[in-house]
């Protein structure tokens, strides 16, 4: 019976995996073809500076309007861009779209735009963002990039000197998801950031649990000694937001300010935080 139930199981999991393993080919020939489909489509989220009360920045977020499947998330199709190598086409068409749009922009307004690691290694990135930059006209200093721990953690002596040629261009690099990696710490004192941006994960539950907030606030009075600016991601309600307002957090950003939009939103959302009228206690 044993040997009958393991042959079973056997033609379960090999059937399972062959279809995934087709799914997976399908995505990947599609996303193949998505950039030259034109399928790509940026959508902005601001960051909102605590002081000032309003808008200082935009993060530009790819989306994928697949012609069958409706939109595909990023963390769908972004690590399979990855592996596959196509994350370079698509950063690089991400880059310049993003300068594109924001050049729009008034002068003041940032635009942060997330790179990953394999454009580190396997891309000219310095290139592509210099041609980013000087397509769209903008000044270098209103570019930030955001980068995740892992980019770093691949090959510290390549990155390193890419990251300074970056700031030395005026360009700003912001630490993404900061705390969700294991050597969080160690990379801090690698690289001097501009910006940490403390993950998500970390903002749920200040307002109700007295530990989640001390952890919250510990990080905060780090990023701050280390005299980098300090994001917090994911605020969703208005007492997330005002006990933030009580720390030494400069930025935050999550759907209590407002979603990710498309580019034809950002004048609107611009003029409403001008205006005061945006992420009022409701
Ligand atoms: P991220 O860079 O950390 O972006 C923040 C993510 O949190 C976005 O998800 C955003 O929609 C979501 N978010 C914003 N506010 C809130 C909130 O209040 N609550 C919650 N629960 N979520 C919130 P999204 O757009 O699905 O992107 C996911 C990730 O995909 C990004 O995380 C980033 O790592 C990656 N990604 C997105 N666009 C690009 C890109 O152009 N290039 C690369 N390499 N990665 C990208
Ligand atoms: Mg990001
Ligand atoms: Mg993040
Ligand atoms: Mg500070």
């Amino acid at each position: 019976r044993a040997k009958a139930d393991g042959r079973k199981h056997e033609r379960f999991f090999t059937s399972e995996m062959a279809s995934r393993i087709q799914a997976r080919h399908a995505l990947e020939a599609d996303l193949r073809l998505a950039l030259h489909s034109d399928e790509f489509e940026l959508h902005y989220q601001p960051l909102y500076d605590l002081r000032q009360q309003r808008i200082c920045g935009f993060e530009a977020l790819v989306r994928w309007n697949h012609p069958t499947r409706g939109r595909v998330p990023p963390m769908e199709f972004i690590p399979l861009a990855e592996e596959v190598g196509l994350v370079v086409d698509i950063g690089r068409w991400v880059l310049r779209k993003a300068c594109r749009e924001a050049a729009c922009w008034p002068e003041g307004i940032k635009i942060a735009v997330n790179v990953s690691a394999i454009q580190f290694t396997s891309s000219n990135l310095l290139a592509d963002v210099d041609e980013a930059i000087a397509e769209a006209a903008i000044s270098p200093a209103r570019l930030e990039l955001e980068i995740t721990e892992s980019v770093l953690m691949e090959n510290l002596d390549d990155t390193l000197p890419i990251l300074h040629a970056l700031k030395e261009r005026g360009i700003r690099i912001s630490m993404d998801d900061f705390g969700t990696g294991y050597s969080s710490l160690s990379y801090l004192s690698s690289f001097p950031f501009d910006k940490i941006k403390i993950d998500k994960s970390f903002v749920c539950g200040i307002a109700e649990n007295k530990e989640a907030y001390a952890i919250m606030h510990a990080i905060i009075l780090l990023g701050d000694a280390l005299g980098m600016r300090v994001t917090v991601e994911g605020v969703e309600t208005a007492e997330q937001k005002s006990l933030l307002e009580s720390e030494e957090c400069d930025e935050i950003q999550g759907y209590y300010i407002s979603p990710p939009a498309p580019a034809a939103d950002v004048a609107r959302l611009l003029l409403a935080s001008r205006s005061g009228s945006m992420a009022k206690a409701s």
